[in-house]
């Protein structure tokens, strides 16, 4: 693969917006240069100072626990951002393609709407596993990206990685591996291997298991040369200022996040065992995330039947390959209680609708 060939023109030849920020970052101590108010902020806290554009700080921090250089990581406004920057930097409208393996997470189809891109689809198996030669065959020499997530939303099961390297290794083009649930499943993250596939970029997220959806921060894992693109594309201050101090913070807490993540674990393997009771959830998909796909008889109706209980999950019967299915967050010990206390009244008042929709 030469990323060179990937690479759109315009993006090649961009010359990118060059803040005053970036432009002079040393100790100065008067800073007229970036027309901000010198006066400060109408708030205890100020916010009158532009943000680091290049999120110095917590690309340290999470280059040392990742084992990667700072220069490999790229933080963005929710791993959204990236997936659309990916659109941007590789993909040219109206000609090049991308491949997703869907059911996968709606995203990738909506950036490639909104980018003008065409999308090919290699479905999952009937167990939701890569079909890797149905990959193989969809990718054809206009498909600059795949996308693999992994575990997979709205599935929940991870993929082998002996499959999403097999595939890395043959395609010209970006891997696109969305690791937002890797700290829920027991498969070791791809971001080890980026030294190894120069085409590969893991996104990963703070949205998911460490509790930050409302900052919108996520991150992608790449070699410094794809990196030096996102940071080329990227608007020059991506991340807040606030959000920058919250990862930073949330950093010495993070015995707290795993410990959300063992009890998230272990809400989700008890909620899995009461559900297999119940004669209307005629499947539980295997999960690795913090949410879990049940299959049922009669998708639409439950659905229903808990929203008018207060309790919303997703109802993804309209979806290929998951008709029927509904997929359901681990919340926490009390949602969960109050999820199976609406189901168990599903289960002994309404009887009837099941039946009428198993003809
Ligand atoms: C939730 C989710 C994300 C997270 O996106 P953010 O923009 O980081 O909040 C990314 N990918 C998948 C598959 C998800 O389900």
């Amino acid at each position: 693969m030469k990323l060179e060939n990937l690479v759109r023109e315009n993006i090649k030849r961009l010359t990118p917006y060059s803040s005053a920020r970036k432009e002079y970052s040393g100790a100065a101590q008067i800073f007229l240069d970036a027309n901000e108010n010198s006066f400060g902020s109408p708030l205890t806290e100020r916010y009158n100072r532009y943000p680091d554009p290049l999120q110095t700080e917590i690309k340290k921090k999470i280059a040392e626990r990742n084992n990667v250089k700072p220069a490999e990581i790229f933080v963005g406004n929710g791993s959204d951002e990236a997936i659309d920057l990916l659109f941007r930097i590789f993909c040219r409208p109206q000609t090049d393609n991308i491949v997703i393996c869907p059911p996968t997470y709606g995203m990738y189809e909506v950036s490639a709407e909104i980018n003008d891109v065409e999308i090919k689809r290699a479905y999952l198996t009937e167990d939701f596993c890569l079909n890797v030669e149905a990959v193989k065959r969809t990718i054809d020499e206009k498909t600059k990206l795949l996308f693999i997530c992994s575990p997979n939303n709205p599935t929940g099961n991870s993929f082998k990685r002996t499959d999403i390297l097999d595939v890395a290794k043959i395609f010209q083009g970006i891997v696109v591996v969305d690791e937002a649930y890797i700290h829920f499943s027991r498969e070791k993250s791809l971001i080890d291997e980026i030294g190894n596939y120069p085409n590969l970029v893991v996104l990963q997220t703070f949205s998911k298991a460490w509790g930050l959806a409302g900052l919108r921060v996520g991150l992608g894992f790449a070699n410094g040369e794809i990196i030096k693109l996102f940071n080329k594309v990227k608007p020059p201050y991506n991340v807040s200022q606030i959000a920058q101090k919250a990862i930073i913070n949330a950093f010495e807490n993070e015995s707290q996040v795993n410990e959300t993540i063992s009890e998230i674990i272990s809400e989700r393997e008890k909620l899995i065992e009461r559900l297999s009771d119940y004669s209307f959830v005629t499947k539980i998909h295997p999960t690795e995330a913090n949410f879990v796909l049940v299959k049922t008889v009669n998708a639409d109706s439950i659905y229903k039947f808990l929203l008018d209980e207060k309790i919303v999950v997703r109802n993804r019967n309209n979806v290929e390959l998951c008709a029927g299915c509904l997929r359901i967050t681990i919340g926490t010990p009390d949602e969960n209680k109050s999820l199976l206390k609406a189901l168990e009244k599903l289960a002994t008042e309404n009887t009837e609708f099941f039946e009428e929709s198993a003809s």
